[in-house]
C-alpha cells in the first residue's frame, strides 16, 4: 500500500504539541500508534501532521498521592501492568492491562491513545468507568477535567476535541475493596467481544455500593447502572443474586453486531462476563 504524504514533528514538550496541534486543524496526535497508523494505511484517517507526544516525560509514568493516583496519558499499558505500586492500590489496573492484545501492542499502545480512540472494545474505558477516573483534558487556552462518565462521547468518539490533548487520568483513592476484571476476547485481536470490570465497596463483610464497566457490547463502553443501584441497596453476594443482576443488566442496551458475535450472542457474553467478574470480586477479599 502506498501511503499518503504526511509531516511528521516530535513534540518536545506539552506547550510545543498545542501550538502545533492548534496551528493545523488536520494534525493529529500520535502516541502509541496503534490505533491512528492502521486507520491512516487503511485512508481511514486524513492527516497532514503527526505529533509525536509518545516520549514526552511529562506525559509518561504514574504518581501516586494519598487521594489519587495520576497516570500520564502516554504510559503504556505494560508500564501499567507492570507497576507494582500501582497494582496495590489499584489492582484493576493490572488485571486489565494483562490481557490488552499482546506484549507487542502492549508495549506501545498507551492508556491516552486507547480512551481517546474510544474503540468500543477496548478495555481501558470499562476499568476507568468502574474506578470513576477523571480525565485531564488541556489545550493551549488551558485545561479541563472530564469525568470518564462524560468522557466517551459514542462510537469510536471521546470529549476531546482536535485542537486538545488528554494529558493525564486521574483516579480517586482509596479504591474500592474487592475489584475484578472479566473478559470474553475476539480470538484474532484480543479485543473485547465483551467485558466487565467490577469495583465493589464494603463495610466489613457488607457491600454498600460499587461501580460497573462494561465494554464491548454497545456502541460505547457504559455504566451497568440498574445493577449499581441495586448493589448499594440489597447485594448480598450469593450466586442467586449475582444471576439475577446479570440479567437485569443489559436489558435496555442495544448490542453490536458483527460477522463474530450477533446481538443476541454478544448480550449473553456480557451477562456471562458480568457474573464471572461480580463472583471474582465478590471472592477477592
Ligand atoms: C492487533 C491489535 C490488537 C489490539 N488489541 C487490543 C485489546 O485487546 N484491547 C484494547 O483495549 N486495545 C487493543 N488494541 C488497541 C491498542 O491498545 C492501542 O494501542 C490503543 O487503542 C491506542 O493507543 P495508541 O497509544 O497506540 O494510540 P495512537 O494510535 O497513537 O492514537 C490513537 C488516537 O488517539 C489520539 N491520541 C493519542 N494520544 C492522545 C492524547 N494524549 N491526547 C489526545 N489524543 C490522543 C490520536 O491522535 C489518535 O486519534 C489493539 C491494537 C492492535 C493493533
Amino acid at each position: 500500500m502506498i501511503p499518503f504524504a504526511v509531516d511528521y514533528v516530535r513534540a518536545t514538550s506539552v506547550a510545543h504539541a498545542l501550538d502545533v496541534l492548534s496551528s493545523d486543524s488536520d494534525a493529529r496526535l500520535l502516541a502509541g500508534g496503534h490505533s491512528l497508523i492502521p486507520l491512516m494505511k487503511l485512508r481511514l484517517a486524513g492527516v497532514s501532521r503527526l505529533i509525536d507526544v509518545g516520549r514526552l516525560p511529562d506525559l509518561r509514568g504514574v504518581e501516586i498521592h494519598h487521594d489519587h493516583v495520576a497516570i500520564g496519558a502516554a504510559t503504556t499499558h505494560a508500564e501499567l501492568g507492570n507497576d507494582a505500586r500501582l497494582a496495590e492500590v489499584l489492582p484493576l489496573i493490572r488485571m486489565a492491562a494483562s490481557v490488552i492484545a499482546d506484549p507487542a501492542v502492549r508495549n506501545r499502545g498507551t492508556i491516552g491513545g486507547s480512551l481517546v480512540h474510544a474503540d468500543p472494545s477496548a478495555d481501558w474505558p470499562a476499568v476507568m468507568l468502574a474506578l470513576d477516573a477523571r480525565m485531564e483534558i488541556a489545550s493551549v487556552a488551558g485545561s479541563r477535567v472530564v469525568p470518564a462518565d462524560a468522557f466517551f462521547t459514542g462510537f469510536m468518539s471521546a470529549a476531546v476535541q482536535q485542537n486538545e490533548m488528554l494529558t493525564r487520568i486521574l483516579v480517586p483513592l482509596p479504591g474500592a475493596d474487592r475489584v475484578a476484571y472479566r473478559k470474553f476476547r475476539h480470538p484474532a485481536s484480543g479485543y473485547a467481544v465483551a467485558a466487565a470490570a467490577v469495583a465493589l465497596r464494603y463495610a466489613g463483610d457488607r457491600c454498600t455500593g460499587g461501580m460497573i464497566g462494561v465494554t464491548g457490547v454497545a456502541e460505547t463502553a457504559f455504566r451497568a447502572r440498574a445493577v449499581e443501584a441495586a448493589l448499594a441497596s440489597e447485594f448480598n453476594g450469593s450466586s442467586e443474586e449475582i444471576n439475577r443482576l446479570a440479567e437485569i443488566a443489559f436489558v435496555d442496551v442495544t448490542p453490536l453486531e458483527d460477522g463474530f458475535a450477533d446481538g443476541a450472542y454478544r448480550k449473553q457474553l456480557a451477562k456471562v462476563m458480568l457474573r464471572r467478574a461480580l463472583t471474582d470480586a465478590v471472592r477477592n477479599t
